[in-house]
């Protein structure tokens, strides 16, 4: 059943143009993949409502969007050169990578998969971090690397930040955008790939144990209330506390938020404790006008994967019954929020008032409609219940007498019959 659900999403993704495999007609990449008109959609929807609520409704965190190619030195001073070049083996159950010749971690591992035989990839020389050579000389001078997280940007661009704009400790630096590491298993449809979409909150505190436990307790309750707020379920969502071994080299400590997949519970957004590992590596302190002292702020992180979260509100949403296959997105997050129909294709003064209603609807901003006259109002229906539609609007017959049109709601299939004039304001309503 539940592989079942996995093959029925990468099969809608294809089909409705969600998400493709990267390069399909060259025969496709391992680890890349392309998003089509409505995975844009869906995309770009998170994104907005992730930068509304860590950006805009807030008056303590600031937005950055930094180069994707950085100097080559900040991935020495970040640890990230040095801490993934061992040899490392990888766990085949859940990915979990740790040193071949470290036979704690390894034991350590094989204890969490009691009854289970774990198969283990060969070791590998490995570094996570995807190499880039800029320029057309070859040579170490133009070596550098495509990030490895989007992390560092706000790091380096600490000290910017603070002279260019009026914040002051607690704030953070929000930041969206891709990031590159060297999978040496990619997999579980877009879960594990080798280009992927971040959002992350750097969040600066003092250097005290007590405002680090708060603001860690408090991201971790806002993230996993803004997944359920767009309409993830409670019982999907746990949180896990990384054991000591699974820590990443700048984590003083982390707590994954996971979600039910049917590949298992998977980790998609990381609350993490950086401490004062990255300002402290990059040399930056802040400095405090009023108490007139300096000092290294730790830093609490969120972490989460723009793609994860895209398949996992495409799992959480898809719903089948006998009649119909509805994918049950928020409304925020649909990536069409109405779709237009004239009842019949041919009677031209039907086509005209709904072409009237859609161009209307576009002007008001509220994201993406559709227009639809193939085939009857059935297939229509269902044709866009399978995309995630919250609504759609039929002009019929009644439309041209009393200017009024039905609107279907797609999680109850229930209709209402609206006045045109009424057609705007309600869904402003609906939909925000
Ligand atoms: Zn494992």
């Amino acid at each position: 059943m539940a592989e079942n659900l996995m093959d029925k999403i990468v099969a809608l993704c294809k089909r409705r143009g969600f998400i493709y495999p990267g390069s399909e007609i060259y025969g496709g990449i391992g680890g890349f993949w392309d998003y089509g008109p409505l995975g844009t959609e869906l995309k770009r929807n998170i994104k907005n409502e992730w930068w509304k609520s860590m950006v805009y409704l807030r008056d303590d965190v600031v937005g950055l969007d930094a180069a994707i190619v950085m100097n080559r030195e900040v991935w020495k001073v970040s640890g990230h050169v040095e801490a993934f070049v061992d040899p490392l083996i990888e766990c085949k159950v859940c990915h979990v990578r740790v040193r071949a010749d470290n036979k704690e971690d390894i034991a350590a591992h094989l204890k969490t998969h009691k009854d289970i035989q774990v198969d283990w990839t060969k070791p590998q020389k490995f570094n996570l971090l995807v190499r880039a050579y800029l320029g057309i000389i070859e040579g170490k001078q133009s070596e550098t690397f495509l990030r490895g997280e989007i992390t560092q940007g706000a790091f380096v661009n600490f000290q910017n930040i603070i002279n260019s704009s009026r914040v002051k400790i607690p704030f953070g630096i929000a930041q969206i955008g891709k990031a590159f590491r060297n999978e040496i298993t990619p997999g579980s449809f877009t879960y594990r790939s080798r280009e992927f979409e971040q959002m992350e909150l750097e969040f600066f505190v003092r250097p005290k144990d007590s405002e680090a436990d708060k603001w860690f307790e408090y991201w971790k309750k806002q993230r996993m209330g803004w997944y359920i707020d767009l309409g993830m379920k409670k019982n999907h969502l746990r949180f896990r506390k990384h054991e000591s071994y699974e820590k990443a080299h700048y984590a003083k400590y982390a707590e994954d938020l996971e979600y039910n997949a049917p590949f298992g519970w998977s980790e998609f957004e990381g609350i993490h404790h950086r401490g004062d590992w990255d300002l402290g590596r990059h040399k930056l302190m802040y400095k405090d006008e009023d108490l007139k002292e300096e000092f290294t702020p730790w830093v609490i992180e969120t972490s989460g994967g723009v793609d994860r979260s895209a398949l996992f509100f495409l799992l959480d949403a898809y719903y089948e019954d006998k009649k119909r296959v509805v994918l049950k997105l928020h409304p925020k997050l649909a990536p069409l929020k109405v779709a237009v129909f004239p009842l019949l294709a041919n009677k031209l003064p039907l086509v005209k008032m709904a072409k009237g209603i859609y161009d209307n609807l576009k002007a008001q901003n509220i994201g993406m409609i559709g227009f639809d006259d193939r085939g009857n109002i059935g297939k229509r229906y269902y044709s866009q219940d399978e995309i995630g539609t919250p609504f759609c609007i039929t002009v019929d017959f009644q439309s041209l007498e009393d200017k009024t049109v039905t609107v279907r709601d797609r999680d109850t299939t229930k209709q209402e019959r609206l006045s045109i004039d009424d057609v705007a304001s309600y869904f402003s309503k609906r939909l925000n």
